[in-house]
C-alpha cells in the first residue's frame, strides 16, 4: 500500500492537533506534504519535525526567520505569508484537512478544490460565506468534499444513497453550550472565559464562542444547506446536551437514522481520513448505559437570537450568509477582547444584516468585498454600542 499524501492547513488548532495525532498512530499509511500555521512558530515546527512534513509554512509573514531557524538541518521546506499559504495548498494532495478558522481558510481551501484531491473540511466558515462557489469548484474540478464538522459528518454517515426525495429533514444537535440553562442577565455579565468553557468538546475559542451563541448551530445549518440537497426549509437544529447523537436524518418513509458516538473529532476526522474504508481510533467507546439519558429539547429563541438569524439568512439566500459570517467573526473577536458584552455579538450581526444588502456574489472577489463591506458596517455598528 502506498501512503497517501496529506496536507494539514491549520496544523496547531484545536482540529490540526487531533489530525496529527491520527496521522502520527498511522505513519506507514500517510506521508505529510504540507502543514501550515498563522502565528505558532514552535508548534509547528515540532509537527513538522516529527512528522517529516516536506513543508512548513507560516501565515505571518514577520515570523519565517524564526521558523526557518526552528526547522534548521530538518529537512523540511519553510515558506511565509498568504501567498505562500495558497501555493502550498494548491500542490495537490491525496488529502487536505482544511481547519484554518474563518474566512481565512477561503483560499487556500478554494486552491485545494481547485487541485482535486479529497478535502476534509473543518473550516465551516468558508462555506458559509462561499459554499456555491466552493461546491461548484469542486465538482468542477473532481474534487470531493468530505464534512468534518460532527454533525455534517454524522448525515453524511446517515445519508447512505439516498435517492433525490426519499430525505425529509435532517436535524443538527446542538449540546446548547456553557450558557444554556443561563438567564439573559446572566449572560449579560458573561466573559470570555466563562463562553470558552464548552461542556463537551473542546475547541478553539472562536468556535467556542459561537457554541455559546448557538451561532455554531446557525453557521452549521447554512454549511448543511451547500453540503446536502435538500431546501433551506429541510434543515433544523435541537438542543441535546449529551452530545452523544450528532445528528438525525428523516426518510419519507419514517425511518429516521442517526449517528451516536462519545464527542471527540477524532471520530468525525478519522471518518474522512479513512473513507471510504474505517480506521481505529483511540476516542473512548460509547457506554449509554453510564450515559444513562439521551434529552432532547427545542432551542428558546429569546434567550439565543444568533440561531434565529442564520434561519433568516438561510431562508433568504444571497450574500446574506457571507454578512452575517464577517459580522460574527469581528463580534466575536471583540467579545474575546473585552471590548462587547456577550449578548452585544447577536445584535452587532443583527444591524451588520439590517444596514447592508448587497446582491448575491458571482465570484470570489465578490464575496471578499462583501466580507469586507460586512466587517467596516459591524464595526460601525460596534461603536455606537460601545460610545
Ligand atoms: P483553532 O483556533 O484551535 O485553530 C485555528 C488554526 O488556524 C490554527 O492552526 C491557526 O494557526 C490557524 N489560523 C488562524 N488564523 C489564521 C489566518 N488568518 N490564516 C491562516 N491560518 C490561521 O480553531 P479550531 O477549533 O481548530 O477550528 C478550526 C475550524 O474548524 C473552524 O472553522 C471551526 O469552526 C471548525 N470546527 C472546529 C471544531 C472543533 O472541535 N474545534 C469542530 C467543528 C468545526
Ligand atoms: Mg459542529
Amino acid at each position: 500500500m502506498t501512503a497517501r499524501s496529506v496536507s494539514i492547513f491549520g496544523a496547531t488548532g484545536s482540529i490540526g492537533t487531533s489530525t496529527l495525532d491520527l496521522i502520527e498512530r498511522e505513519p506507514d499509511r500517510f506521508r505529510v506534504k504540507a502543514l501550515s500555521a498563522q502565528r505558532d512558530v514552535a508548534g509547528l515546527a515540532d509537527a513538522a519535525r516529527r512528522t517529516r512534513a516536506e513543508l512548513a509554512v507560516i501565515g505571518d509573514p514577520a515570523l519565517y526567520a524564526p521558523l526557518k531557524e526552528a526547522l534548521a538541518g530538518s529537512g523540511t521546506e519553510v515558506a511565509a505569508g498568504e501567498g505562500a499559504l495558497i501555493e502550498a495548498a494548491a500542490l495537490g494532495t491525496d488529502w487536505t484537512m482544511a481547519a484554518i478558522v474563518g474566512i481565512a481558510g477561503l483560499k487556500p481551501t478554494m486552491a485545494a478544490l481547485e487541485a482535486g484531491g479529497t478535502i476534509a473540511l473543518a473550516n465551516k466558515e468558508s462555506l458559509v460565506s462561499a459554499g456555491a462557489l466552493m461546491t461548484g469548484a469542486a465538482k468542477a474540478h473532481g474534487a470531493t468534499l468530505l464534512p468534518v464538522d460532527s454533525e455534517h459528518n454524522a448525515v453524511f454517515q446517515c445519508f447512505d444513497h439516498a435517492a433525490p426525495g426519499s430525505i425529509r429533514k435532517i436535524t443538527l444537535t446542538a449540546s446548547g453550550g456553557p450558557f444554556r440553562g443561563w438567564s439573559v442577565e446572566a449572560m449579560r455579565a458573561a466573559t470570555p472565559a466563562q463562553a470558552v468553557k464548552h461542556p463537551n468538546w473542546s475547541m478553539g475559542a472562536k468556535i467556542s464562542v459561537d457554541s455559546a451563541t448557538l451561532m455554531n448551530k446557525g453557521l452549521e445549518l447554512i454549511e448543511a444547506f451547500h453540503l446536502f440537497p435538500l431546501p433551506a426549509e429541510g434543515f433544523d437544529a435541537i438542543i441535546h446536551p449529551q452530545s452523544v447523537v450528532h445528528a438525525l436524518v428523516d426518510y419519507v418513509d419514517g425511518s429516521v437514522l442517526a449517528q451516536l458516538g462519545t464527542p471527540d473529532m477524532r471520530t468525525p476526522i478519522a471518518h474522512s481520513l479513512a473513507w471510504p474504508a474505517r480506521m481505529a481510533t483511540p476516542c473512548r467507546p460509547l457506554d449509554l448505559a453510564a450515559v444513562g439519558r439521551l434529552d432532547f429539547l427545542a432551542p428558546d429563541p429569546e434567550r439565543f437570537p444568533a440561531l434565529a438569524l442564520a434561519r433568516d439568512v438561510l431562508a433568504a439566500g444571497g450574500a446574506r450568509a457571507a454578512i452575517l459570517n464577517a459580522a460574527n467573526e469581528v463580534a466575536v473577536a471583540a467579545f474575546l477582547e473585552g471590548r462587547i458584552g456577550f449578548l452585544d455579538i447577536a445584535l452587532i450581526v443583527r444591524k451588520a444584516l439590517d444596514r447592508y444588502d448587497p446582491p448575491a456574489p458571482a465570484s470570489l472577489d465578490d464575496v471578499f468585498a462583501i466580507d469586507a463591506e460586512a466587517r467596516s458596517t459591524a464595526r460601525a455598528a460596534m461603536e455606537i454600542i460601545t460610545a
